[in-house]
């Protein structure tokens, strides 16, 4: 079968250009929306031009030109967004109305992968404030996609590795101590981590697979499904080392994220579902849903120890 074409929207970001590399990998067309408003940004700049090198076409386009979205998606099959949603960073993930709208317009786009990439929204209906936020705009994304009749994937990538694995599932963290560790409650709630490239090349697998469309992909890697306290026990024996731990319960983390400014308090909020409640790995996967490791086996994804031998 041929391989879709393909357009990849933030293909500069921190996932997208992940994306960018696994579609180019798999030998698809590779369309990425160059957008003017990066300027003089000059590693952005560097990036693209060493997409192109490697055989990515740069179309320019802007969300502040509708029209140059619609002629942007008339190049593809497929449209893979990846625009930010991480508030410490940005958060722009209503604006892919407009992306929505050119795809409805377009007409001839036969799969729309919005950025999701984290947590279920769906399952996030009882979130808390103010991290919320992150699942009701995407949920407002989802019924504009099946609104106007959008074929689509969602993929639920649950934790990349590089926020919670590398800081051993603590906030504000991205390298692993050698010294200590503070869990979060009993650090007992399974959570299930996925190296970025691995979700990226599960994703561009999806993209033309017939047992996706229309639902959402779960990676779920049967290894990397681990509390915070197994995660840690990983890391201790790679570095020879029992780490000193202490503990922070619930009441107190809620406690202490109402000193922190607003960005702050999403991600916290974040950390709380996935590490006091579970809510990743507390469900079955239903009959809208598919698991990404199960459908592509060949995938030989990162493992929690190889990820954290990296730090060593
Ligand atoms: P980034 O912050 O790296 O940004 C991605 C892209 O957003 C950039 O390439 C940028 O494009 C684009 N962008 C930013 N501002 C604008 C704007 N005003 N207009 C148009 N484009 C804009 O995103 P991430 O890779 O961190 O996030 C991608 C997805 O992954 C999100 O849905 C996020 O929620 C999710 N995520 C999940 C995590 C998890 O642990 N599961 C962790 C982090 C993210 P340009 O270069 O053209 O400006």
């Amino acid at each position: 079968m041929a391989k879709s074409k393909v357009l990849i929207v933030g293909g500069t970001g921190y996932l997208g250009k992940r994306l960018v590399n696994a579609s180019l990998k798999l030998g698809h067309e590779t369309h990425v929306l160059h957008r003017p408003e990066i300027g003089v940004d000059i590693e952005k700049v560097q990036m693209m031009l060493s997409f192109k090198g490697r055989g990515a076409k740069l179309v320019p386009g802007s969300f502040d030109d509708y029209r140059s979205l619609v002629d942007a998606v008339k190049l593809v099959d497929v449209v893979i967004c990846a625009i930010s949603g991480v508030h410490i960073r940005s958060h722009h993930i209503l604006l892919q109305l407009k992306l929505v709208d050119a795809i409805k317009e377009a007409r001839n786009v036969k799969r729309f992968l919005p950025s999701e990439f984290g947590t279920d929204p769906a399952t996030m209906a009882n979130a808390m404030e103010p991290g919320r936020v992150t699942f009701d705009d995407k949920m407002v994304v989802r019924k504009a996609i099946e609104d106007a009749g959008i074929p689509h994937t969602y993929v639920s990538a649950n934790c990349f590795a590089g926020y919670f694995l590398s800081g051993l599932c603590q906030p504000g963290k991205i390298i692993p101590s050698t010294d200590s560790v503070l869990l979060l409650g009993d650090g007992d709630q399974k959570a299930i981590y996925v190296d970025e490239d691995d979700i990226a090349m599960y994703t561009m697998k999806s993209v033309d697979d017939p047992r996706t469309l229309n639902k959402t992909v779960y990676i779920r890697p049967p290894k990397n499904i681990l509390s915070q306290l197994e995660v840690v026990g990983i890391w201790e024996k790679l570095i020879g080392k029992d780490l000193q731990k202490s503990s922070i319960s619930a009441q107190d983390f809620l406690a202490r994220m109402k000193e922190q400014n607003y960005a702050e308090q999403v991600g916290l909020t974040h950390y709380y579902h996935v590490c006091y409640e579970g809510c990743l790995a507390n469900f079955e996967i239903g009959e809208d849903g598919v698991e990404a490791s199960e459908l592509y086996p060949d995938v030989n994804y990162v493992s929690v120890e190889e990820y954290l031998r990296r730090y060593l």
